[in-house]
């Protein structure tokens, strides 16, 4: 078995299970190996009954007291006993399991292990697991893996599949110098997978992590170090100059550049002017007005002779940034065109010759801007937008279609100036630290759903007044499909909920690009005043008018993207609402919304979440796709990071050459594997 393979090698794969692993990102025999657990279960030690606490999952020994009884309610069939031990008596419950009522018998001793909840003013345990005393005590030492699943794929099937590869395959020889291994004292790589899979103990793990940690980090700076190499410093081709419609424009806005802006936009005019290619990342929280200095940057480079692209990752982005850009276009006589996925071919047709003739200066877009098709002309300067949404390779791509344009790539994504030098190695970075001071900050507040009525009432009022609002409906995890319905059914809910007269529409990633577009449109201008949706709006929308974010089961999403949401409002003048909506009794849930409503500083946010994960979280929450490893949390393991960043700097640059052509599939994996964070 090679790490290449596609699973199907594996016993017990075939095409059915196969297509079930694809939909967990599981293609081939590494990528398995790296399905990483996301927590580990332990048995605990048996308590004793009197002492079992509600919400808990707790182990009790204890005897059967009686035949256990069973009864019918609708199609569900519940068999319950009572149990004893020295200290007292507690019932147990099963759904769906008949048969035990003739294997269970009064007078059995066993060890009991499930979730305690209360029912009817008592505690009960809820679908216990039954064990003979010694096999528990047997599992008491092992940590078993708990899998990220998907309906069809089990754990079992998951942790049976790892344990046949591991013991059929010959793992990929270590790539890390042996020094660099013995220097930072890391476990051997072989070693280190299986410890993560199936840990002899907590220390084992935590060593095993911290081993693949370090490598994910290495690889990923190895990689920069790489892209780097090959990108030299560059004189620029389209050395400019200043021009004085930026200095219109930024006099003719409704308001004025903050600070921060201003300095940025002092460093992009700077960068554009000198004699190199601008690598630049724009960092600043949602809100703080990124966009307008690509606007800026892009006027400058179309008066200056250049066409400019302008790159976001969604099409409802796109056309937003279109909007805004055509009044300005027309301001200062210049022509921009939209390149989106769901163009009719002849619209893309006539998009590619105006581009290729430079009818158009400006060309603002989604992916469909790198497509093979598109020939630019002088393409000056590319910008993307929400960077973390892009690959390397789509950056450059886009790059490689111009001369060797400069390039500015926008995030939100708040991280530590020290931590994005390593991350971002090739580019410059400026930070717009600063929000729009009239802004008034938002108001937020944590609930549970017996508020809901009331949210209602004021989404209501707050439309009365002529504000709008956003409804973040449930995360469903089985399917995009379910959570389609799942929105479609909430928002006739709302909508009988809400006085008549207001209109409540629905946007779920499901629906063909087109209709997406209309709803945003039609939101945006003020047509639909309550917007349903999944998280497709999380990224960059932009309708200053809506001051209600409500989150359904807020607890089930990162705090970086309930940031990223929560940064939909507060983008008016006027006062904006955030209302979390907390599903669970559990008091960490509470505990992490509470940042949120502590907090509308991103930094902040980050860094609180961070201290609550603590170092013993080791697979935490994960956040939203943003600079995501594997394993590694940028986050948490800023040590790791550090470190591994210092280890590739102090190669020499045979020694990097050396590793990838030992390892000639090295470039291609960290490529693919980082292709959303280099
Ligand atoms: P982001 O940084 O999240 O991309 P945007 O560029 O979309 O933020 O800006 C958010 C809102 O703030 C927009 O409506 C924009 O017009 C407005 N805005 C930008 N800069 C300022 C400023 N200096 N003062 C007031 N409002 C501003
Ligand atoms: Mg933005």
């Amino acid at each position: 078995m090679e790490a290449n393979d596609k699973i199907k090698v594996i016993k017990g794969i075939g095409e059915k299970t196969e297509k079930l692993f694809y939909k967990l990102g599981i293609e081939t025999v590494q990528d398995l190996l790296e399905h990483y657990p996301r927590g580990y279960e332990e048995f605990e030690r048996p308590v004793m009954i009197s002492s079992i606490a509600e919400g808990a999952t707790m182990a009790i020994e204890a005897s059967i007291t009686m035949t256990p009884k069973i009864k019918r309610i609708r199609n569900l069939q519940i068999v319950s006993v009572q149990v004893k031990d020295a200290s007292g008596v507690m019932n147990l419950t099963w759904f769906n399991m008949p048969f035990l009522q003739k294997t269970l018998h009064s007078g059995y001793h066993y060890i009991f292990r499930g979730k305690v909840i209360r029912k009817n003013g008592v505690l009960v345990m809820e679908q216990p697991g039954i064990y003979e005393r010694e096999n528990y005590y047997k599992l008491l030492k092992i940590m078993q893996p708990i899998y990220p699943l998907t309906q069809g794929v089990t754990n079992t099937m998951i942790s049976k599949s790892i344990k046949q590869v591991l013991s059929e395959i010959d793992l990929a020889k270590d790539y890390i110098p042996k020094p660099v291994a013995k220097e930072y004292q890391l476990m051997d790589r072989t070693k280190a997978i299986k410890e993560v899979h199936f840990p002899k103990d907590r220390d084992s793990m935590m060593k095993a992590r911290q081993r693949l940690v370090f490598d994910e980090f290495f690889l990923y700076s190895l990689a920069l170090r790489k892209l780097k190499a090959k990108k030299t410093v560059s004189l620029s081709e389209y050395r400019m100059t200043v021009c004085e419609e930026c200095e219109e424009l930024i006099q003719s806005l409704p308001y004025s550049l903050t600070g921060a802006q201003l300095r940025v936009w002092q460093e992009i005019r700077q960068d554009l002017q000198s004699e190199y290619v601008m690598n630049r990342l724009i960092q600043g929280d949602v809100g703080s007005g990124k966009t307008v200095l690509a606007i800026l940057a892009l006027i400058m480079a179309v008066k200056n002779g250049c066409q400019a692209c302008f790159m976001v990752p969604t099409e409802v982005l796109a056309k937003q940034h279109y909007r805004s850009l055509e009044d300005i276009a027309r301001q200062f006589g210049f022509s921009i065109s939209l390149l989106v996925g769901s163009m009719t071919a002849k619209e893309k047709r006539e998009a590619y010759e105006r581009i290729k003739s430079h009818k158009t200066d400006i060309i603002i877009g989604t992916h469909a801007l790198i497509q093979e098709k598109v020939e630019y002309d002088r393409l000056g300067l590319v910008i993307t937008d929400e960077q973390h949404r892009f690959g390397v390779k789509q950056r450059e791509a886009l790059m490689n279609k111009g001369g060797n344009p400069h390039v500015l790539v926008m995030s939100a994504t708040p991280i530590p100036r020290t931590l994005a030098i390593i991350l971002y190695g090739d580019l410059d970075i400026s930070i717009v630290d600063e929000l729009p001071a009239q802004r008034l900050p938002i108001k937020n507040c944590v609930v549970d759903t017996n508020y809901r009525p009331k949210a209602y009432r004021f989404i209501a009022k707050q439309v009365e007044e002529g504000r709008q609002s956003y409804v973040i409906c449930p995360m469903v995890e089985e399917s995009e499909e379910v959570e389609a319905e799942n929105v479609m059914e909430y928002t006739q809910r709302l909508q009988e909920e809400l006085p008549t007269g207001i209109s409540v529409e629905y946007l779920h990633g499901k629906m063909k690009p087109k209709d997406k577009n209309e709803v945003m449109e039609r939101f945006a201008e003020g047509e639909i005043q309550v917007l349903v949706s999944t998280t497709v709006v999380e990224v960059g929308v932009n309708v200053p008018n809506a001051t209600v974010m409500m989150v359904e089961n807020a607890e089930r999403f990162g705090l970086a993207q309930l940031h990223q949401l929560r940064g939909r409002v507060g983008r008016g003048k006027h006062q904006s609402y955030c209302i979390f909506v907390c599903g669970s009794s559990s008091k960490d849930a509470w505990e992490r919304l509470e940042i949120l409503n502590k907090s509308n500083d991103g930094f902040f946010i980050a860094s609180e979440d961070l201290k609550l994960r603590g170092p013993g979280d080791i697979f935490g929450i994960r956040q939203s796709g943003d600079m995501d490893f594997k394993l590694g949390d940028i986050y948490n393991d800023a040590s790791i990071l550090k470190v591994a960043a210092e280890a590739v700097k102090s190669l020499k640059d045979e020694e990097v050459d050396g590793i990838f052509e030992k390892n000639p599939y090295l470039e291609e994996h960290i490529l693919n594997r980082n292709s959303n964070t280099l």
